[in-house]
């Protein structure tokens, strides 16, 4: 049995163009980029080439991009280390309902330290509502988190609106660009943000590396305490095959984005409309021009949990909504705050189709979708081809 891999929004396959080019930087070129020898000049050139690439497709200058270790450190860098850094204007930090744990958790902790944090609430559809986001800022309000688009429903977020509000009263916003970074056009100025997550992993990069964009002049305070390394603001010896690969993936997904993104809202719209022809009671979730290769859809009377299982036993994988909280007992925080009902949110499942899927993987899948969720409602299984 072939398996079809439909998590996308979880990680993608690194890119054999992207191994490629990080190649070299493991046995070949292997010098701490902070040695003045020779060794340590090749190894930091491409971290510089890596940082003038990635700058240069977020419409950043270098010195803005800051290498990490992924989504979760930059999410947590940004938060933290601008609300600290922040914290002698005001105390007050604004982030959307629908963010990922690592902005919600960050968010948390500093709560525990003392910052007063509200949380955005979001349409049916997962959009930020734009309105009540403007009523909870305060004069004290230092800070905003708004996601460019959900990992869980797809929904892009209106960052315009939110970065005029937030430009006309002087509150920093940062953007969890995670899952939008390759998929949707990406950039730092229009709308205008002034910190920026990415992770190479969800866009066929390396997992274990990351990066933060930080507008020149804003403050943000240390999260890893250590050498001098970015600018003496992250300790830590540089990935280096994690930078090249970083920026080699994010030019790639630049570059074929849109090609890409109509394919692939081709076989996520193929895929939907054949479960709607074959099953009834079948619901999607989030804004219908979200993300282009994700579904997140609520299948009535089935367990979104039993589901997965189903279909991994039929070689499909999907997702129950974030990657990190599967097997959660919990329903997704975001399809709460979207309006779903807990037993609702627990009949989801969300779909992600990527670069190696084929409008066949999306014939087959719909059809272990529907054989699936048949069975799971007690109806007489039809028979499943594979
Ligand atoms: N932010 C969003 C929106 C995500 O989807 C994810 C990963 O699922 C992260 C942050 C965390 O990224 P990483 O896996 O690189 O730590």
């Amino acid at each position: 049995m072939e398996r079809i891999y439909l998590d996308h929004a979880a990680t993608t396959p690194l890119d054999a163009r992207v191994l490629e080019k990080m190649q070299p930087y493991f046995c070949e070129v292997f010098g701490n980029p902070d040695s003045p020898h020779a060794f340590g000049r090749r190894a930091v050139a491409a971290v510089d080439a890596a940082r003038d690439e990635v700058a240069s497709l977020l419409g950043a200058k270098p010195n803005e991009i800051f290498f990490t270790s992924g989504g979760t450190e930059s999410d947590n860098w940004a938060l933290r280390g601008a609300a600290h850094a922040l914290a002698d204007r005001g105390r007050h930090v604004v982030v959307s309902a629908v963010e990922h744990a690592a902005v919600l958790e960050a968010a948390a902790l500093l709560e525990g330290e003392g910052f007063s944090v509200s949380r955005a609430p979001v349409d049916a559809e997962g959009a930020v509502d734009v309105e009540q986001f403007s009523r909870l800022l305060r004069p004290d309000t230092v800070l905003a988190a708004v996601m460019a688009a959900n990992n869980e429903v797809g929904t892009v977020q209106p960052l315009g609106e939110i970065s005029a509000l937030c430009r006309e009263r002087g509150i920093v916003l940062f953007c969890d660009a995670v899952q939008a970074a390759g998929a949707l056009p990406l950039g730092v100025n229009a709308p205008h943000v002034d910190l920026l997550s990415i992770s190479a992993h969800k866009f066929y990069g390396p997992k274990g590396a990351g990066a933060l964009y930080v507008r020149a002049g804003i403050r943000l305070g240390k999260l890893i305490a250590g050498g001098h390394q970015e600018r003496g603001l992250r300790g830590g010896t540089t990935n280096v095959a994690g930078a090249v690969g970083l920026a080699e993936a994010l030019r790639i997904a630049c570059a074929e984005r849109e090609q890409n993104a109509a394919r692939l809202r081709a076989l996520r719209d193929g895929f939907c409309a054949e479960i709607a022809r074959n099953l009834g009671g079948v619901h999607r979730n989030g804004a219908q021009n979200g993300l282009p290769g994700l579904a997140n859809l609520r299948f009535d009377g089935v367990d979104g949990e039993a589901l997965l299982y189903s279909l991994d036993l039929a070689g499909v994988a999907a997702s129950a909504g974030a990657a990190c909280s599967s097997g959660s007992p919990e329903p997704s925080h975001v399809l709460l705050a979207m309006g779903l009902a807990a037993s609702e949110a627990r009949s989801c499942v969300r779909f992600s189709f990527g670069r190696g899927n084929t409008a066949q993987d999306a014939a087959r899948a719909a059809a272990a979708v529907c054989a699936c969720v048949e069975r799971l409602r007690g109806r007489a299984p039809r028979p499943y081809a594979g």
